[in-house]
């Protein structure tokens, strides 16, 4: 049997790849038949490990012994594992994964009732690198492959059988619109009626805005959610907060309007806001002049403080001002709530933390 490499883009049946996870279905019941098997058994372990969260081959007694002990030796179910859990105050909890060549990645679990939401990774690490953003600090290790994404979600939902997880967010470590063989594939993964059944209109893909990333987002997934990490309306500005930041503001703008020609599907703007650096009224009043080309609406969050950064959160009546002056200007804006922010939530921050003063797992 030959194992694929890790960011193979086409990995597909019968040659088996490093886990089940990297299976779509059809790619499982092409596997087992492959096998000598029937096609439902594929099925039958696709359901347990998406819809029962078993954790183990050998607890899937639906299937016959002997599969088992084939599965067992010629392929993990998962080809992670959790090394550190962090709990928040508020309930969220982040995980950091180790993945099956030692890189590490992490996923944030963010109950609300009875659901919850998992914001995953598409990168180990990151290449844009913006200034004030703790993923990128390493730059770029390697693309996650298809089943590196879904088992983000596989781990969160073994630790909450019981909470539906019905909203994933791109908005981890990585560019996802720079590993899009590998998104779309998971996204089509963890979409699958038979298995974690995650609606598309629930899951969003967030980029720093790479118009020919934005364009297949459209034409091969249009229902996923788009949302742009801008964080400044002004070109000098942004490219000093984002130094590898791949076009203009108006290269951008233009690649948002084709995508709402394409979707007819708002686009949400993320704004970082970054005290004395892009927190003043004007540039709210620029900003709400920007993005009122598209329809749209702004999440504005405050700055998660990251060691070692030179940016600092700015106070509760800034964040006010600045969200008041966009609604004044007809611009749809929201304070986002701040989620865990006392384990390191933001993107990549807990990782650093890990590899630095070595966590326990809780
Ligand atoms: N590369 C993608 C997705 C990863 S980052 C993107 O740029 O959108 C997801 C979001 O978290 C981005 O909007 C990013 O700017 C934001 N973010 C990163 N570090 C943060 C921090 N320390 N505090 C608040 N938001 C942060």
């Amino acid at each position: 049997m030959s194992i694929t490499t890790s960011t193979a883009a086409n990995v597909s049946a019968p040659e088996a790849p490093r886990a089940f996870t990297e299976f779509t279905l059809a790619e499982a019941r092409a596997w087992c038949t492959s096998q000598g098997w029937p096609a439902y058994r594929a099925d039958q372990l696709w359901q347990a490990l998406y819809r029962h969260a078993i954790t183990d081959y050998q607890a899937i007694t639906a299937v016959p012994a002997p599969l088992r002990a084939q599965l067992v030796t010629l392929l993990p179910l998962c080809s992670s594992a959790v090394s550190a859990v962090a709990t928040s105050a508020d309930g969220s909890e982040k995980r950091v994964l180790k993945l099956a060549d030692g890189e590490t990645v992490e996923s944030v679990w963010i109950p609300m009732g009875a659901h919850a939401t998992v914001c995953v990774s598409s990168q180990v690490g990151c290449p844009i690198g913006c200034r004030f953003c703790a993923s990128g600090m390493d730059g770029v290790a390697r693309n996650l492959t298809a089943g590196e994404i879904v088992e983000q979600i596989v781990h969160a939902a073994r630790a909450h059988p019981r909470c539906e997880i019905n909203n994933v967010v791109f908005m981890g470590m990585g560019e996802p619109l720079l590993n899009w063989a590998q998104v779309a594939r998971a996204i089509r993964i963890m979409n699958d009626p038979h298995g974690l059944c995650i609606g598309m209109r629930r899951i969003t893909v967030s980029t720093v805005g790479i118009p020919r990333g934005i364009l297949r987002l459209a034409e091969e997934l249009p229902q996923v959610n788009l949302a742009v990490s801008l964080h400044a309306a002004d070109d000098a500005l942004r490219r000093r907060l984002i130094p590898r930041c791949p076009c203009s503001n108006e290269e951008l703008l233009q690649a948002l309007r084709t995508y709402y020609a394409l979707t007819r599907r708002r686009v949400t703007f993320e704004y970082v806001l970054l005290h004395e650096v892009n927190d003043r009224v004007q540039d709210a009043r620029r900003l709400a002049a920007l993005v009122k080309t598209v329809p749209c609406k702004v999440n504005v969050i405050a700055y998660n403080e990251v060691p070692g950064a030179p940016f600092r959160t700015p106070p509760a009546r800034v964040v006010h001002a600045f969200v008041e002056e966009l609604c004044a200007r007809h611009v749809t804006a929201v304070a986002r709530r701040r989620k865990g922010g006392d384990i390191a939530a933001a993107c990549g921050q807990l990782r650093r933390t890990f590899h630095s003063v070595a966590m326990p797992v809780a």
